[in-house]
């Protein structure tokens, strides 16, 4: 449930399935998981992205089997104490897999609530976040809260959805939306920004160089290096491979030149023959760039 929760934050059901079921035959259990490397985490977890989840995932396991003797809590605080688990995913946690009469609040819950109260604050607002939870925590039953979240959700999944089915609503009698399709009300939203980043793609003897990340983006992470770190300039060659991907509010070009090896290399710097780089932890967009390239210049 928690793996599920997790993989689900920032990914879409269809992509994380698969992703799922591999995660639960490599680490089908906390003692597993949080016995595992750092480096063999980031692997099963490449190509979800947004890797601050795997870590937490991780950390998560250890707390459990440090602080609660391997079983997983089953408090709400405790649950939400518990590493990148906030409050939907201990909410959804506690009452998907312990039957605890909790509240959650998702984005069909969130659209459902602001119709059926005729909500006009934005609701990606603290205080509009706020009011949400209290409507929900006041709605929640004692008993039978996993049935009531779960219809919940498919309302909003089936009828009260972004273009509402009015016609076919059960509860519209009761409902007090005017208009339906003005809410949920949110905040303007924040310009895409667009950035470059130039990597260099340097390949030797069978062999290419990569370069561990210590940013908070990737961190742990194998990755071309960073062309800065090469004292070249870019502006006259044209780049090789060029991935676009989104990260945040950002669109993020990744343009990739031909060059060669610093002297000496820098100390998370590192040489891997073409056919280990399977096995290594690295991000879609820098393995899409290698794929694209190791054919062409390796071969
Ligand atoms: S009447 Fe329309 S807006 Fe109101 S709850 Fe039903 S589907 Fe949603």
């Amino acid at each position: 449930m928690l793996v599920s929760e997790i993989m689900l934050q920032q990914t879409q059901v269809a992509t994380v399935i698969g992703y799922f079921e591999r995660w639960l035959k490599r680490f089908p259990d906390f003692p597993t998981l949080a016995a595992a490397p750092e480096a063999e985490v980031l692997h099963a977890w490449q190509g979800l992205g947004y890797y601050s989840r795997a870590r937490n995932l991780h950390r998560a396991a250890k707390v459990v089997m440090k602080d609660h003797g391997g079983e997983f809590p089953r408090q709400l605080d405790l649950i939400r104490a518990l590493p990148g688990v906030g409050r939907y995913t201990a909410g959804a946690v506690a009452t998907f897999a312990f039957e605890m009469a909790t509240p959650i609040v998702e984005a069909n819950i969130a659209r459902v609530l602001s119709r059926l109260l005729n909500f006009r604050e934005p609701i990606d607002t603290t205080t509009g976040r706020e009011a949400l939870w209290q409507a929900a925590s006041e709605l929640v039953p004692k008993k039978d809260a996993a049935t009531f979240n779960e219809a919940l959700m498919e309302f909003g999944a089936l009828v009260c959805l972004p273009r509402p089915k009015c016609g076919a609503c059960p509860v519209r009698t009761f409902c007090r939306a005017d208009p339906p399709e003005n809410l949920p009300v949110k905040k303007a939203r924040v310009k895409t920004v667009a950035l470059t980043e130039r990597c260099g793609f340097i390949a030797s003897r069978g062999k290419i160089l990569l370069e561990q990340q210590t940013g908070a983006r990737w961190r742990g992470l194998w990755t071309l290096p960073a062309i800065s770190d090469f004292g070249i300039q870019t502006s006259d060659l044209p780049p090789l491979a060029r991935v676009t991907f989104p990260f945040t509010h950002h669109r993020v070009t990744l343009e990739v030149f031909k060059t060669t090896a610093p002297q000496p290399l820098k100390g998370n710097q590192s040489w891997f023959p073409v056919a280990a780089l399977e096995k290594i932890a690295m991000p879609s967009p820098h393995r899409r760039a290698l794929e694209e390239l190791i054919p062409k210049l390796c071969a």
